[in-house]
């Protein structure tokens, strides 16, 4: 027993979607199907929206509506510090807790040999480009604290190396709010590495 197949083929797209199995995509297309007709013209106009009006930015590559982006034309933001992260979401979490501070560059990726993604594959070369274009002192890495991360910051760190820029790693340690008894010895080693003087 099948649904109309318009209703299996809405069911089989929507089973395409991150986390979203047969049951909930049922349960979607029924809401879908019982919806006003305006709510569902919207939601499928800003799915083509966001094929047919984002891109990414060519000196940042945030992703953007317009390009140069937002945060590369802002003026109230140094030009010294460039914040370098994986993804545009990590940069919006940054964003979020220093509202226009920090100028970015956004990899798209980190480097992971076991999945095949060498240097050439994230967007390390235009950071390098930037570098030598833009008046850029400190180059704060942002990427996360696992091993691809820290091989990504590795080799940032030496292709700028003896450029006239300081390279700086962001700290790892103990959460705000956590507690050291709760805390892995691997984490603990870190909080001690990146001490500071009070
Ligand atoms: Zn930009």
């Amino acid at each position: 027993m099948h649904y109309p197949e318009a209703i299996e083929h809405l069911i089989t797209n929507l089973t395409r979607l991150p986390g979203i199995g047969r049951k909930t995509a049922t349960r979607l297309a029924f809401f879908l199907l019982n919806a006003n007709r305006d709510y569902v013209f919207e939601l499928s106009k800003s799915l083509m929206d966001i094929k047919d009006k984002i891109r990414l930015c060519s000196t940042c590559f945030n992703i953007t509506e317009k390009d140069p982006c937002v945060i590369c034309t802002d003026e109230r933001r140094g030009k010294e510090i460039l914040c370098v992260v994986e993804e545009p979401s990590h940069m919006m979490v940054i964003e979020s807790s220093y509202p226009n501070r920090y100028k970015f560059h956004i990899l798209h990726g980190v480097i992971n040999p076991l999945e095949g993604i060498g240097p050439d594959e994230i967007r390390i070369a235009e950071l390098k480009e930037r570098i030598e274009r833009e008046p850029i002192k400190e180059v704060i890495i942002a990427t996360n604290p696992n091993i691809e991360g820290n091989t990504t910051a590795h080799y940032i760190s030496e292709i700028l190396k003896g450029r006239n820029v300081r390279i700086t790693r962001i700290a790892f340690g103990i959460p705000v709010g956590g507690d050291i008894i709760y805390t892995d010895p691997q984490t603990i080693k870190s909080s001690l590495e990146n001490r500071k003087e009070l």
